[in-house]
């Protein structure tokens, strides 16, 4: 299934093949920070992708980088540099998505302000 997303300024516009296979919720430090909450994301090979505009890259980590639109500051990618595909934000997807959580991970992280009440299988890391 075809999904476009885009940021909030709409200088940043991505359509993905896909990505509803492994469809995460991740409550890491970083994704809080980040989101505001926790982080829920789609994943999709690299060539799965078609973006315009322009995204700014951040080292998040020495592993990953995370992908942001320069202008509205928009969270839209996360990155492992080890692996041929990435993540994208299920908020930045335009109209409905279609697709369900599948996981909650690094629910080790979240944080203390509210509980994961969901059946969906949480993941400590
Ligand atoms: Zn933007
Ligand atoms: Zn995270």
């Amino acid at each position: 299934m075809m999904l476009e997303g885009s940021c909030n300024c709409q200088n940043v516009r991505f359509r993905v093949d896909g990505g509803g296979d492994s469809v995460a919720a991740c409550h890491c430090g970083q994704c809080r920070k980040q989101s505001g909450h926790y982080w829920a994301s789609g994943y999709a090979p690299d060539a799965a992708y078609d973006i315009t505009g322009e995204v700014r890259w951040f080292e998040a980590s020495p592993t990953a980088k995370r992908g942001f639109c320069p202008n509205c500051g928009c969270f839209l990618f996360w990155k492992a540099h080890a692996e041929d595909g990435m993540s994208f934000s299920l908020g930045a997807i335009d109209g409905p998505t279609g697709l369900r959580l599948h996981k909650h991970i690094f629910t080790r992280w979240k944080g203390d302000y509210y509980d994961i009440a969901d059946d969906v299988p949480q993941q400590e890391d």
